[in-house]
């Protein structure tokens, strides 16, 4: 035997995709497609773990961080297919991510058993001047868990129920979802600015993208290093989304990317609780992939 005069190359390394509960959802709404879904600027060889172009990959990069509070997405129908939908960011750092498409007429059970589960306190994340006075909140609860298994005196763990979805769908889910109604609403009010954790963007322009939402709902929790690294990824993913568009150039060595790094670094060494922020300068900057419905 002679050895080959062209052996196989190495295999790539394997490319780290999610598997969380958005790309489950994206795979499951992809099978019930009677057609193929064509994203806007589709083909030309996604990455199927971050949605960019093999070039502009950035699945190397995704930080995971542990939180004790959790985050349950409804998602609008082809929220999930969209490449920009940024719920999926949520999902990709955010280990207590829950993902449930929403309809009208049916529910998931297994999203009735989680908003039931004793170890979660769901809060309605939605803006309070739409919502009866009465339910609103602004600040969270400490409800003690009911759950005979924890420790007694155990406070419920946060879990933020975000709509996701153009405006006009996340009103029609507040609205019609029934099983909804006995929780509290959540109004963010991001300019009275969470400790640590502050918006360059106009307290007025107040539309945020999913992940935004979710990053203040970790601040509001305490969960300073999640809400600054999952800022710090949606900041990346959009420099390369847009840079995909050619609207910018790709550096990977940009400041955005060094933040992520700085973040993804300090990791879960006690980065937890308003601890080393400051290292990284962690003011995230806000940016939009679409415009608000
Ligand atoms: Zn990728």
């Amino acid at each position: 035997m002679f050895p080959s005069e062209n052996p196989a190359p190495l295999a790539p390394p394997a490319p780290q995709h999610p598997d969380h509960a958005v790309s489950r959802l994206r795979t499951q709404r992809l099978a019930a497609s009677a057609k193929p879904f064509l994203a806007r600027g589709s083909g030309g060889g996604r990455c199927a773990g971050c949605r960019l172009v093999a070039s502009h990959c950035l699945c190397g990069l995704r930080p995971q961080v542990s939180t004790r509070a959790g985050v349950c997405l409804l998602m609008g129908d082809i929220e999930a297919l969209k490449p920009s939908n940024t719920g999926w960011l949520v999902a990709d750092v955010v280990a207590d991510t829950w993902a449930f498409p929403w309809s009208r007429i049916t529910v998931d059970p297994a999203l009735l058993e989680l908003l039931a589960d004793p170890q979660w306190q769901p809060y309605v994340v939605f803006p309070g001047e739409f919502v009866e006075a009465e339910r609103v909140v602004t600040d969270l609860q400490t409800e003690e868990s009911s759950d005979e298994a924890t420790a007694p005196g155990a406070k419920k763990k946060p879990l933020f129920v975000l709509l996701d979805g153009t405006w006009s769908e996340a009103r029609k889910m507040f609205r019609k979802s029934p099983y909804l109604d006995r929780f509290p609403v959540l109004s963010l009010q991001p300019e009275a600015v969470v400790s640590n954790y502050r918006l360059r963007r106009s307290a007025r322009e107040n539309h945020f993208c999913t992940s935004e939402v979710a990053a203040l709902c970790l601040a509001l929790a305490g969960e300073t290093h999640a809400a600054n690294t999952l800022a710090a990824w949606l900041d990346v993913f959009t420099e390369r989304y847009l840079s995909v568009k050619g609207w910018t150039r790709l550096d990977p060595g940009s400041e955005t990317h060094q933040r992520l790094q700085a973040l993804a670094a300090l990791g879960g060494q006690g980065a937890g609780e308003g601890e080393g922020e400051d290292a990284a300068g962690l003011i995230p900057r806000v940016s939009r992939l679409e415009p608000a419905a």
